[in-house]
């Protein structure tokens, strides 16, 4: 958050110029320093690139006459004045001034074209039953998914063509500012006003606002494996956001949900249950239905079962890789809330024996 141009520090000095020197000399002062500083020679030297961002600014001022006259008369509160902004890094610096190095740095192109970009990965919570937690199946859901603009086919740009980066930002869509405050100059991140913010350069496609992306909505169809329990996560490869210029597209996220069943529980590998036995077949044995995640079973209810006593009905639990689980119903006795004569009170309490 510190000026590159110190409030002590003469812009003339940085350059090494007299306050009276020529365009043509500060010129001259600036190409020397600059290349002497340019980030290309001084790969070794990261200080290198700060003192390129600083007789860069120091030239930038100088070279204008305007701000030049600001200066003069009010040093750098009277060129921030006039609403310069100053660079915000060397690359900046160097997109400014590029033109003066074209023939002296071959290797890096004047105007960078975008490069890939990757689709981000997107996350969504689906919902699903108890039985297709159980034994699998299939699910699908509407998702909002970005996909890539077909007006400009992913490149931002109005008709399609490479999108190329902005120089002056470099890509980032901001300038970093510096602004006076309280005494000090501190660095504000605004707009690069070059690209309006998109980062690059050129009209921007009006279908996506130059994102190259629009959202679409999509059918996904899960498949849910068995014995899947909340929280786990299925990831489905290459159907997330839509990668730009060649970039991989994300993946989705599905976080499951498995919702709560009215009848069934589930206990590790095994489905609890409960089931309601009338008070005969409770005594005397008998044949129930028993509602299963594969649908009705019947059950053998042996003679004399009491309530809470649990019976097992083999394989009808969680589908399991080499296993399946099992199914454990609890019997609820049913006593009729009958009145009984008092002959048939009798009756029943020789038969039952107290
Ligand atoms: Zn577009
Ligand atoms: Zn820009």
């Amino acid at each position: 958050m510190t000026s590159t141009v110190p409030m002590n520090e003469s812009l003339y000095d940085i350059l090494g110029v007299g306050k009276d020197a020529t365009e043509k000399e500060i010129q001259r002062a600036f190409r020397k320093l600059a290349l002497k500083f340019h980030p290309d020679r001084n790969k070794e030297d990261p200080s290198a690139s700060e003192k390129f961002k600083k007789v860069s600014e120091a030239y930038d001022i100088l070279k204008d006459p305007e701000k030049r006259k600001a200066y003069d008369a009010g040093g750098m509160s009277g060129v921030y004045g006039t609403g310069y902004e100053g660079f915000a890094d060397s690359e900046a610096a160097y997109a400014q001034f590029g033109d003066l190095f074209a023939d002296l740095f071959g290797n890096r192109p004047r105007t960078r074209r975008a490069g890939p970009v990757a689709g981000q990965d997107l996350r969504f919570v689906l919902t699903v039953d108890f039985r297709s937690s159980a034994i699998g199946g299939k699910s699908s859901f509407e998702a909002p998914i970005p996909s890539v603009c077909g007006d400009c086919r992913g490149s931002g740009a109005l008709g399609g063509g490479p999108s190329q980066v902005c120089e002056v930002c470099g890509g980032s869509g901001q300038i970093a500012r510096q602004s006076a405050e309280r005494g000090g100059y501190f660095t504000v991140a605004s707009p690069c006003s070059a690209c309006r913010g998109t980062g690059f350069k050129g009209e921007s496609c009006r279908k996506c606002n130059g994102q190259g992306r629009i959202e679409t909505t999509r059918t996904i169809t899960v498949t849910i494996p068995a014995g899947i329990e909340s929280g786990q996560v299925l990831r489905l490869r290459g159907q997330g956001q839509a990668g730009l210029r060649g970039g991989v597209q994300g993946d989705l996220l599905i976080e499951i949900k498995v919702a709560k069943d009215p009848v069934f529980q589930r206990d590790g590998r095994n489905i609890r249950s409960n089931i309601h036995v009338p008070l005969v077949t409770a005594l005397l044995g008998g044949k129930i239905e028993v509602e299963t995640v594969r649908g009705s079973v019947t059950m053998t209810v042996p003679a004399g079962t009491s309530s809470d006593q649990v019976l097992r009905i083999r394989g009808q639990g969680i589908q399991a890789k080499s296993t399946q689980g099992d199914h454990l119903v609890r019997i609820v006795v049913d006593v009729p809330k009958k009145a009984f004569t008092d002959e048939e009170q009798r009756q029943l309490r020789n038969q039952l024996g107290s």
